[in-house]
Order: C-alpha cells, then structure tokens, then sequence
C-alpha cells in the first residue's frame, strides 16, 4: 500500500479548484489504491489574520465537505491537524533543518506576505514557517505521495529536501514523499481574473465558484466569467487564460481534454453553457451529501474522533524517532 497524506485549510469556503485539484481525486483514486490519510489543517488557518469561532466553523464545514465529496473512513483517515499534538511536535524539529533564506524563497510566503503588507497588517511568523509545519503533516506519516494543485508543487519540494537533509544528518528517519497533480484543471483560475488561482481565502467571490453555491449562482458566475475580445474557441493558456480555464474546468467535469473541446464549440456563450452544467452536475452529488451530514452533527464529530486517534497511532513512531535522531 502507498500511503499518502493530503491536506485542505479552513481559511474560507472550499471551492472548485480545490475540488477539481484535489478533493476529487482523493475520494476516487486515492483512498482506493493507497492507505490515506487526509487533513483539516487548522493550524495553517492561523497564519493570516483570523476570527477563532469562524476556522473552528470552517474546520467542521471543511471536514463535513471532504466526507461529502466521497471519502469514506473505512478507506482512509480523516481528521482534524490540531487534533494530534504530533504535527507541532515534528515541525520544531525541522525547523532546526530549514533556513531563513529557503523560507523567505516560498513563493506562497511572498504572495501573502506582500497581500498582509498591502493591507496594513503585520506578517505573522507563522506564515513564514508555515511550509516547515506542511513539510510535519508529511513526514509524520511517512507519506510516499502527495496528491495536491500545482500551487503546492514548491513546499513539497522543500519537504523533500527537508526530509533528505534531516536523513543525511541525523539518519534516517523520514520517507521522501513526492507530490502527483491532476492532468487537467491542476491550476483552477479565478473566473473574473483568470491569471489569478481561484483561491479561497481571495475576497474576489464572483470570480470563484463555491462548492455549496446553489445551482443559480454557479451558472451566473460561470456566464459572466472574463474571457477576452475574440470570438474562436482555442485552448490558449497564455494568449487565452480566460477561455482555457473554461475548457479546463469542462475537461475537468467531462472528461475530455481541453484542445479538443477547444475544436467542439462555435462560441464562448456555448462554451459557457456547458462548462456550468458540467460544474452544476459535478457539484450536485457533493451539495445533497453535506446536507445529509449536516442532519447527523454526532456522524461527523465520531470519524473525526477516530480519524486523530488513528493518525497519532501512525505519527507518533515516526515523531518520537526524529526526536531521538537529533539528540532528545
Ligand atoms: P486554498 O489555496 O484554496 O486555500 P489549500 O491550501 O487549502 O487551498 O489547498 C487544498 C488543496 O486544494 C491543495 O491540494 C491545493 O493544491 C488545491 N487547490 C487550491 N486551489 C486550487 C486551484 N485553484 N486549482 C487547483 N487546485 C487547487
């Protein structure tokens, strides 16, 4: 069995992109083929500013979504990362192997750090290690895969090399994990900025598409996605990106490949069209299960209750071995 270890954030609704990047792919391939483990990380939804009764109702809505989207705890793992002490364990002690410089590097950290900036506000430190506590969530289980959007393609990297660095010097004690994406829709753009991630945490709402919008407003945000002034349907990421994000996200929902749905339509009002059926209908199945969770408050909170207790079961090892390592 391959184990693999993923995470979400509750730091705002869950959306297409992380559904069609990740969530999808975890319910239907993932906990299939591989012992899984898959994770609310609150911890990381206290790098930005944050409002405490708000994450701890995202972490319960972000957890209630995952089994929604088709997780099943009899295949996998599913919990809540505050919930085992040994994520924040593991992550001092890589920080005791990362440096300042490879940190100031992450891509995400300049981002948010710049957006936090911008609006006043002071960087959290926590924002700057918060690839370090990831590379924790990982190494913890001894993950071989990593199923993620491409935005997360730099911090499993540097937990690669965190865990290749800490096994160098210390022995070995970590798996090298690696992370696999989607062939399609890795990077769901937002709708109204289509060179931007749609992303959860952005305040730009009619670019994004919620995975509990009601069906109207997924077709109203579709149709009024940005495209641009031409008028022929062509998978164009660069030239493009409004129009290509479409045909991503309707490969995506159908199954296709992008260019050739690119050759299948006369306009972008058809394209359109069908991409927010597709998206209504992939979206569907996922609505009417959270509303059934919703009804049995008691279901979720037990799988999250044995979901922890199983993870600390498999962390803990692994854990108190690194601690041994560097001389505790
Ligand atoms: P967000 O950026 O929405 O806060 P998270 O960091 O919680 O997302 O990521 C959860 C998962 O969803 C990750 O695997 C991430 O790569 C994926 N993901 C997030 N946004 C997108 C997107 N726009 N397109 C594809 N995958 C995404």
């Amino acid at each position: 069995m391959t184990r693999v270890f993923s995470g979400i954030k509750p730091t705002g609704h869950l959306t297409l992109g992380n559904y069609l990047g990740a969530m999808r792919r975890w319910a239907a391939v993932d906990q299939h083929r591989s012992d899984a483990l898959f994770c609310v990380v609150d911890l990381h939804a206290l790098t930005v500013d944050h409002d405490p009764a708000r994450v701890r109702r995202l972490s319960r809505q972000a957890a209630t979504l995952l089994l929604a989207s088709g997780l099943d705890p009899e295949l996998c793992t599913v919990f809540v990362q505050s919930h085992v002490d040994e994520h924040a364990r593991l992550s001092y002690v890589l920080e005791c192997v990362a440096t300042d410089g490879e940190m100031r590097r992450m891509i995400q950290y300049r981002e948010k750090a710049a957006r936090e900036q911008r609006r006043g506000g002071s960087v959290r430190l926590s924002l700057l290690t918060y690839p370090v506590l990831m590379a924790a969530d990982i190494l913890a289980y001894g993950a071989e895969e990593v199923p993620v959007g491409d935005d997360q393609a730099q911090h499993v990297e540097l937990t690669r090399d965190l865990a290749v660095r800490f096994n160098q010097r210390y022995g070995q004690a970590f798996v090298v994990p690696r992370a696999t994406h989607p062939k399609v829709a890795a990077r769901v753009m937002n709708l109204q900025e289509p060179t931007s991630k749609m992303g959860k945490s952005d305040d730009t709402g009619p670019g994004i598409v919620y995975l509990l919008d009601e069906p109207d407003v997924v077709r109203k945000k579709v149709m009024r996605a940005v495209t641009d002034s031409g008028r022929e349907v062509v998978y164009d990421r660069e030239a493009r990106p409004g129009v290509a994000n479409l045909l991503e996200i309707l490969a995506a929902c159908t199954g296709g490949s992008p260019e050739a749905l690119g050759g299948a339509y006369a306009s972008y009002g058809a394209l359109k069209r069908d991409t927010a059926e597709a998206v209504v209908e992939v979206l569907r199945p996922v609505r009417e299960r959270h509303a059934e969770l919703c009804a049995d408050p008691g279901h979720v909170e037990k799988v999250l209750r044995e979901g922890a207790e199983r993870a600390r079961g498999m962390a803990r090892p692994t854990v108190d071995a690194a601690y041994r390592a560097i001389g505790l």
